[in-house]
Formats: structure tokens, C-alpha cells, sequence
């Protein structure tokens, strides 16, 4: 076993403390990333709070992992010491189903191996980038593209596929008119792309607060969800909607606001369950979907996008000893856009 220095919380509320955390020893196809940058997401709370089910402690969150690699297993073939790498939210899967054939990993039908808080093939329980040092099966190593620093390139690996997929699965493209409900970490990667993409972006945010922020991303409309007006306004306007809200919203009135055959993708994953009145759907044949994530092979497609594009995250460095703070401002929306932990401070 390989020991490494982590950030852990040992009760659901925290706070982070400095612990030290066992890696596998580098099997033959492993390879072993000295991490540089670790991004904050959303879903990293809800887990450590245990509301999406209980979970082990101690925690170590993080799956926007970006570093270099410094060994490798004697049969690695894609990854060289050296490399500029990413991990994101699962770090195996059986490779054998017919969704693990198709490259949508994160379908695993035996599930896939998550970041953190998941039992690994070899047993053990895994955790995440809030420490120095992860060891991953090169499968799921993603290459970060030179054109990307390695802060920057962290929030992309779930806050960037996961925004990524749906717009490309439901076709964002000139000519189409697509909502991102949310300014967040998701939120503000997925205004980039879509505007990237070429679609007509309107952000639906609580309020007005971050209006030239969102125009300054890409959006070219923004409207207050807590002004009644804009579901007047805006009802029967968008081919694609893209919800990346935490906690749960009156669907039915966002459902309210698709054209004819439009789609309400949910990527926001908050425990309590959502109410869809079916006359929500009927009337202009609507759908409501989710989304997971990314696959491996449209995760790496998403990062040269994103350098092709010249786009990334906008974020905020913090040092490990801030991540109890940052979690507060995540929850009160209070961030722009998201905080990245800096782990060359992970013993400070
Ligand atoms: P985040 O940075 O906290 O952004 C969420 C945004 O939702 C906030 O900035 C806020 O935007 C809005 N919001 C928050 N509370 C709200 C409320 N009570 N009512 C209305 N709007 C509210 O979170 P994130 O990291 O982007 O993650 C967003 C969600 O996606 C989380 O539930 C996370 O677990 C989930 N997620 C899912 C996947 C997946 O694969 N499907 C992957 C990653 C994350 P405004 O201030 O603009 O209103
Ligand atoms: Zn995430």
C-alpha cells in the first residue's frame, strides 16, 4: 500500500481535517498521478452528507482531478511519467457489458466504480482527489490538452461532461434555443459550451445578481426565475432545457417553458424527489430526462473541445484548509464559479 496525505470529514458536517489514506500499489495497468488540482463539486456534499445514502467515513471527496503522472504499471501503454492527466467520477467499470462496449461507462450495468464512497474491484473502499496522490487503471485516465492549465482543466472532468453530454446528446447547434437553469459550477460550464456549439443561450438563475457575468459566458438572454413574469415571457420557447439546480424546483412550471418536442434534461441531483404533472408533457409531446455524466471517450472529446474552443472554467484557487468555507459558499450559491483546491497546501 502506497500512503498519502488526504482531507477528510469524519462526520457528515465536517469539518476537513488532515489525514493520511492507503493507495493500491500499482497494478500492472495502473498508474500512479500525483495530483495537482482538485475542483469542488456539488455533488461532493451531497455525498459527504450522506443524502444520497450512507456512506463510510472517514471521507475524502473530489472527482475534478487534475495532475501529472509519476509511475506507471509494467503494462501501461497510454500514459507516459510526465504526463499532464485527469480523473473524474468513476475510476473503473466491468468493460464487458454492452454499455461499457458502447463507451457509455458510466451506465456500467454492474455499476461503475465511483471516484469516492464506492467498493473498488479489489475491495476496497475508494477515495477521492482531496489528497496528493490517486492510482487509477489507465482506462480512465483522461490527457489534458497542453492549451489547458491543470486548475483550470480539474472542473471540467464532471462539471464539464456533464454539462458536455446532454447538450450533444440532445443536439444543441445553430438554430436551437437552450435554457441552462442555475448559474453554478455546472451552470456556468454549460452556458460556455452551448454558446460554443453555436445554440441560443438563456440562463434562468434565482435572480439578476450574475445577469452581465452569464452574458459575459456566452449567454445571450437571462431572466430571474423569482420574477413571475418570465414564465409568462418565456412559455413554449426552448428546444432544450438543461436543469443543473441542487435542490428541487417546480418542474412544472420549467416544463411550461419547452416548444413543441422540446426536452428538460435534469443534471442537478437533489434527494428530494421532483413532481411532473403528466399534462406537463402531453400537450406539446415534452419529455423529462437525466443525465450522468460523460463516458471516457466523450470526456477526452470534451477536453479537446474545450482547448479547441479556448474555453474552461472560471474558478476560485483555495487552499485545503479552506474547503470547509468553500462548502458553506457553495451551498448559500455564493460561487464564481467554481473553487479548486490547491494541493500543494494540503499539509499547510
Ligand atoms: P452549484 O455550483 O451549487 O450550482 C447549483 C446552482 O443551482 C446554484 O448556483 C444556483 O444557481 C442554483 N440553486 C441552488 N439552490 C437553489 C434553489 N434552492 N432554488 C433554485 N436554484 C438553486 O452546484 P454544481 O456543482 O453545479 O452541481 C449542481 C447539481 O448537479 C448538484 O445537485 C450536483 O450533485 C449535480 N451533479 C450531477 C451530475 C450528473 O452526472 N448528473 C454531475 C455533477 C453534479 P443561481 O444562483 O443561478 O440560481
Ligand atoms: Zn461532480
Amino acid at each position: 500500500m502506497i500512503n498519502v496525505k488526504a482531507r477528510a470529514t469524519f462526520t457528515p458536517e465536517g469539518p476537513f481535517q488532515l489525514t493520511t489514506i492507503e493507495r493500491r500499489d500499482l497494478q500492472p495497468h495502473d498508474v500512479l498521478i500525483e495530483i495537482k488540482y482538485a475542483g469542488i463539486c456539488h455533488s461532493d456534499i451531497h455525498t459527504a452528507r450522506g443524502e444520497w445514502g450512507p456512506v463510510n467515513y472517514p471521507l475524502v471527496p473530489g472527482h475534478e482531478i487534475a495532475g501529472i503522472v509519476t509511475q506507471i504499471g509494467s503494462e501501461v501503454t497510454k500514459y507516459a511519467i510526465g504526463d499532464r492527466v485527469g480523473v473524474g467520477c468513476m475510476v473503473d467499470s466491468c468493460g464487458e457489458c454492452v454499455n461499457c462496449h458502447q463507451g457509455e461507462e458510466q451506465f456500467c450495468l454492474e455499476g461503475n466504480t465511483g471516484t469516492y464512497a464506492s467498493v473498488d474491484r479489489y475491495g476496497q473502499y475508494t477515495q477521492g482527489g482531496y489528497s496528493t496522490h490517486i492510482v487509477v487503471t489507465e482506462d480512465f485516465v483522461l490527457r489534458i490538452p497542453e492549451a489547458i492549465e491543470l486548475d483550470v482543466a480539474a472542473p471540467l472532468l464532471c462539471a464539464g461532461i456533464t454539462t458536455y453530454s446532454p447538450l450533444r446528446h440532445w443536439g444543441a447547434a445553430p438554430g436551437k434555443k437552450v435554457a441552462i437553469v442555475g448559474l453554478g459550477g455546472l451552470g456556468h460550464m454549460a452556458v460556455k459550451l452551448a454558446h460554443a456549439m453555436g445554440a441560443e443561450v438563456t440562463v434562468l438563475s434565482q435572480t439578476l445578481k450574475k445577469k452581465e457575468d452569464g452574458l459575459r459566458l456566452g449567454a445571450d438572454h437571462y431572466y430571474a426565475t423569482s420574477d413571475p413574469e418570465t414564465f409568462k415571457s418565456l412559455a413554449g420557447s426552448f428546444d432544450l432545457i438543461v436543469n443543473t439546480v441542487s435542490a428541487k424546483l417546480d418542474l412544472n412550471a420549467f416544463l411550461s417553458l419547452l416548444a413543441l418536442d422540446g426536452t428538460l434534461v435534469n443534471v442537478g441531483a437533489p434527494a428530494e424527489p421532483l413532481e411532473v404533472n403528466v399534462f406537463s408533457l402531453i400537450g406539446q409531446r415534452r419529455s423529462f430526462a437525466g443525465s450522468l455524466i460523460g463516458g471516457i471517450r466523450e470526456t477526452q472529446e470534451m477536453l479537446d473541445f474545450c482547448a479547441e474552443h479556448n474555453i474552461g472554467p472560471e474558478i476560485e484557487v483555495i487552499s485545503a484548509n479552506q474547503i470547509d468555507e468553500a462548502w458553506e459558499r457553495v451551498l448559500a450559491s455564493d460561487v464564481r464559479y467554481r473553487f479548486v483546491i490547491d494541493i500543494s497546501t494540503m499539509e499547510d
